[in-house]
C-alpha cells in the first residue's frame, strides 16, 4: 500500500458524491477496502434500508483508554450553488483546496485515515478507534446507532474528538436542534365561498405567527452564556401548499425547529406549539369544518453538547493543537449524541465553518498540515501509555 498524504486522500473521498439525499456506500466500502489494506478490520453499521452505513475501526490494544476519532461522511448538496470548479473534484489554488465537504467533514476525516500507516507503524498502548457517520446534515440519523455499537464493542476510550471545522480550535458546548414536520389539512372551496371550507394555509400562518411570538420571548430570556445568539432559536424552514390562487387550500405543511441552549428544557417549546395547535387552532379550524387537522410529528432531535468542566477530550484536544481557549457555537454536530455514552468530547477539526455548506466551499492546504501535527501528537501520547 502506498503511502497517502492528507490531501491526496481527500481528493478521493471528495470524489465520492456523497450528499446525504444519497447512498454513502460507495465511499464506506472503499475506507473499508483502505482499512483491509492495512491490516485493519473495519465494521459497518448499514441503516435499516442498507442504502447508507457508517464505520467503525479500531487500531492498537483492546484496552481501555484511547481516542475515537470521529467524523460524518455526508456532505450538502451543491444544487443551484455557483460554483467556479467541479464540486466532486478537489482542485487546489493559492494554498486552497476546493470540494464539497473539503470543509465539512472529510477534511478531517481525509487526516484521521491517512494516519493509519503512521497509527500501524506506532508502539500504541492505547487504542484509537474511527467512527464515520452518515446523513449528520440532515439529523445526525447515524450517529445514534454508530456510538451504541461503538461503545458496545469496545473497551471505553478517555475521550471522543468531533473534527467539525474549528480552524483547530477545540469546542466545549453547542446548542440542540429540535426538528418537526406539522401537516394541516383544511376543506377546499372555491375562493369565493371561504364560509364553505377551511384553508390550511391561513391556519399554517396563524401557526408561523405563534412561533414568532414564541421566538421573542426565548430571546427575551437570554442570559450571558457565551452563546450567539445567546437564546433557543426557532425558524420555519419550509412551507408548502395549496394547488390554485382561487381555492382553499386543503393541504400545507412546514418544517419548524427549536435550537435550545444546553440546560434548557429541550421539550419547551414542543410542548407550546403542540398546546398552542390543540388548544386554539384546530378548535378554530374545526368550526369551519369538522374534518380539519393539524398533525405535528417530530423529524429528529440532536441533543445539545454541554460544557464539561476540565473535561478530558478538551485538555487532550488543546494539548494536541495548542488551542488556548475553549469557545461556544452555535450550530449542531453528532458530539451531544457521542456525549451521551459518558465518555468526554469535544468538537476539534480543520476548516472554517465559514465555508461550510457554500458554493466554492475550501480547507485551507494550511489546516489539513495542522490537523496531521495534532494527530502526530495524539499518536506520541497514545505510544506513552
Ligand atoms: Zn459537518
Amino acid at each position: 500500500m502506498t503511502l497517502q498524504t492528507s490531501s491526496d486522500m481527500l481528493a478521493r473521498l471528495v470524489g465520492f458524491d456523497t450528499t446525504s439525499a444519497r447512498s454513502n456506500r460507495a465511499l464506506i466500502d472503499w475506507v473499508r477496502d483502505y482499512f483491509a489494506g492495512h491490516g485493519v478490520t473495519a465494521t459497518l453499521v448499514p441503516d435499516e434500508a442498507g442504502g447508507k452505513a457508517s464505520l467503525y475501526a479500531s487500531i492498537g490494544p483492546d484496552v481501555e483508554g484511547g481516542v475515537v476519532l470521529s467524523g460524518h461522511t455526508d456532505v450538502v448538496p451543491v444544487d443551484g450553488q455557483p460554483w467556479d470548479t467541479d464540486p466532486w473534484t478537489l482542485t487546489g489554488k493559492d494554498g486552497r483546496l476546493y470540494g464539497r465537504g473539503s470543509c465539512d467533514m472529510k477534511g478531517f476525516i481525509a487526516c484521521a485515515l491517512a494516519a493509519v500507516p503512521r497509527l500501524k507503524a506506532a508502539r500504541l498502548k492505547q487504542p484509537v478507534h474511527f467512527a464515520l457517520s452518515y446523513d449528520e446534515e440532515v439529523g445526525c440519523l447515524g450517529a445514534h446507532s454508530l456510538a451504541e455499537r461503538l461503545m458496545g464493542s469496545v473497551k471505553r476510550p478517555r475521550a471522543i474528538i468531533i473534527g467539525e471545522p474549528t480552524m483547530m480550535g477545540t469546542v466545549k458546548g453547542h446548542k440542540g436542534q429540535n426538528s418537526y414536520h406539522v401537516a394541516f389539512t383544511g376543506f377546499e372551496a372555491h375562493s369565493s365561498m371561504t364560509h364553505l371550507g377551511v384553508s390550511a394555509i391561513h391556519f399554517a400562518g396563524e401557526l408561523i405567527h405563534f412561533i414568532n411570538r414564541l421566538q421573542e420571548e426565548f430571546a427575551a430570556r437570554a442570559t450571558d452564556n457565551g452563546y450567539m445568539p445567546p437564546w433557543g432559536t426557532m425558524n420555519v424552514g419550509t412551507l408548502s401548499g395549496g394547488t390554485a390562487g382561487n381555492i382553499l387550500a386543503r393541504d400545507c405543511s412546514l418544517i419548524w425547529e427549536y435550537r435550545q441552549i444546553p440546560g434548557d428544557d429541550a421539550d419547551e417549546a414542543r410542548r407550546r406549539v403542540q398546546a398552542h395547535i390543540d388548544e386554539v387552532l384546530l378548535p378554530a379550524m374545526r368550526r369551519r369544518h369538522e374534518s380539519a387537522r393539524i398533525v405535528m410529528t417530530p423529524r429528529f432531535v440532536v441533543p445539545a453538547f454541554r460544557g464539561e468542566a476540565r473535561g478530558e477530550a478538551e485538555q487532550l484536544a488543546r494539548a494536541w493543537s495548542g488551542a488556548n481557549d475553549s469557545t461556544m457555537v452555535a450550530y449542531a454536530t453528532e458530539a451531544g449524541i457521542f456525549q451521551g455514552t459518558g465518555v468526554s468530547t469535544v468538537v476539534c477539526g480543520p476548516g472554517d465553518i465559514a465555508q461550510a455548506h457554500q458554493p466554492n466551499e475550501f480547507i485551507l492546504a494550511s489546516q489539513l498540515a495542522a490537523c496531521d501535527a495534532f494527530l502526530d501528537r495524539m499518536i506520541e501520547w497514545a505510544e506513552r501509555g
